[in-house]
């Protein structure tokens, strides 16, 4: 089998905030009549659409290769981009590569993709929701009242960052700091939340990677009280010796991921104990094959995966894939008031059962994207996005 095209498609799905930028599908095609999807949606600065810039810079060197062989195309794809940085953009696009190729594994073999990777280790993967209050939430009670009805719904974890002060200018940074009123804000939405769900609900805190290190540290030790599950990037991911000495001083677990790149930069986090969870994006870390890899690696550590998603459908039905096959697993992210918007480029629409998520054993990723959908709402860029 040979790969004849790639293409890619930019589409503006109205249901998702527009902060969000579009999101990107990559389909690769074959001599065999068989055709991979996969995603390479990212956001914030445009980036989605120098993905797709990257994707078609490397359209010619894929046209003629095996499909099968997804390792060695990864490395050619990771190691082409050695002198400008791997780490980010370009394992961005070979994400987005990775999957499709294993779209296409699944479909030749006629097999579901976590049966490739080695079979499935549990019947649903677990999730947890963001996304779940409504946009005009404001007060602790508005936030209370929506945290009741998601646990009502079924839910057992839910995320949410409370401190909606530094959330306005996400995803920037500045001095990080918070003023007294906001993260009191913060901290009384997180404790209404907390008395409405009781103590058996995981709320888990994302703090954007916002704050300076006594900032972090404070704010943890306020949610420390609050038995939180986790505090999600406390400090931007430049330093680790910032994340250990926030680490080191508070007794809330830590997660840490979205922003980190392959296996190399999971490899140091884990050997530090730098983390409780580690959170890879399968669309940014390195596709399947990578997020399979670090859910290893951290699995060596007695450390959960637990999987960062912000964009589309194929990122949720590809991480749901190595959710299946991997034991060290916590929990899939959704945002749960964009399962419609999940669902409307796909012909069926993804297994979401509130707590958990049915993944297809159907060939491949298991999905069938709706091409008319893409061509309706495909992006037109007029300006900058993000
Ligand atoms: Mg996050």
């Amino acid at each position: 089998m040979k790969i004849t095209d790639v293409r890619t498609f930019l589409y503006a799905n109205p249901d998702v905030n527009p902060r969000f930028g579009p999101i990107l599908f990559v389909r690769v095609d074959t001599d065999a009549g068989i055709s991979g999807w996969g995603e390479g949606s990212t956001w914030a600065g445009g980036s989605a659409l120098i993905v797709d810039y990257g994707l078609r810079q490397i359209r010619d060197m894929l046209i003629g290769r095996d499909p099968s062989e997804i390792e060695a195309i990864w490395h050619d794809i990771y190691r082409r981009y050695t002198y400008m940085g791997s780490r980010g953009m370009p394992t961005q696009m070979l994400s987005a590569i990775d999957i499709a190729l294993w779209d296409i594994k699944g479909k030749d073999l006629v097999r579901p993709i976590y049966d490739l990777l080695g079979g499935k280790v549990r019947e649903t993967v677990p999730v947890y929701a963001n996304a779940w209050w409504p946009d005009d939430a404001h007060e602790p009670r508005d936030f209370a009242e929506a945290a009741l009805r998601t646990v009502e719904l079924g839910h057992q974890a839910m995320k949410i960052d409370p401190f909606s002060e530094m959330a306005e200018a996400f995803p920037g940074y500045v001095s990080g700091e918070i003023t007294p009123e906001h993260e009191s804000r913060g901290i009384a939405r997180i404790a209404a939340i907390r008395e409405a769900v009781g103590p058996n609900i995981h709320i888990l805190i994302d703090a954007h990677g916002q704050y300076d290190v006594p900032s972090a540290i404070r704010v943890a030790d306020r949610l420390a009280e609050l038995d939180i599950a986790w505090l999600e990037e406390p400090v931007p991911p430049e330093s680790h010796d910032a994340l250990r000495q926030v680490r080191e001083n508070t007794a809330v677990p830590i997660c840490v991921g979205e922003r980190l790149f392959t296996r190399f930069d999971f490899a140091p986090i884990l050997e530090r104990r730098l983390a409780d969870f580690v959170m890879p994006d399968v669309c940014w870390t390195g596709g399947i094959s990578e997020l399979r890899r670090i859910g290893a690696l951290a699995e060596a550590h007695y450390v959960p995966l637990s999987p960062h998603n912000a964009a589309g459908p194929i990122q949720i039905a590809a991480g749901s894939h190595v959710g299946m096959t991997t034991p060290n697993f916590y929990r899939l992210e959704h945002a749960m008031n964009w399962i419609p918007a999940y669902n409307a480029p796909l012909r069926e629409p993804l297994g979401f059962e509130s707590d958990f998520l049915t993944v297809s054993d159907r060939p491949g990723l298991g999905i069938e994207v709706d091409e008319d959908y893409l061509e309706a709402h495909r992006y037109l860029e007029s300006g900058t996005v993000g």
